[in-house]
């Protein structure tokens, strides 16, 4: 779908309605190193009952939106909601 690329959205840090621009949010990299990713690893090496396979047949045809919006005034980025679902977003001028 379509979204445009400036919005008018309320700020939480100027307190009122301001324009922003949208972005996309780029993906974090894995820590490979860290510890709470070294035990995950550990844990699917497996024994017992773990890992289990995925659960098949149900998987969503979208994936939900990562949006950042940049105030114009502070300059601050912050979301707004929880996104939404779309295969294909494509941020144009308005
Ligand atoms: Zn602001």
């Amino acid at each position: 779908m379509k979204f445009p690329k400036e919005i008018n959205i309320y700020c939480p840090f100027c307190k009122k309605h301001t324009k922003h621009t949208v972005e996309l949010a780029k993906k974090k990299t894995r820590r490979t190193m860290a510890q709470g990713q070294r035990r995950f690893l550990r844990k699917m090496l497996g024994y017992g009952s773990f890992p289990k396979e995925n659960p098949k047949g149900r998987e969503k045809p979208t994936k939900r939106v990562d949006l950042r919006f940049k105030c114009s005034v502070c300059g601050k980025k912050h979301m707004h909601g929880r996104g939404f679902r779309a295969k294909k977003l494509e941020l144009v001028k308005a």
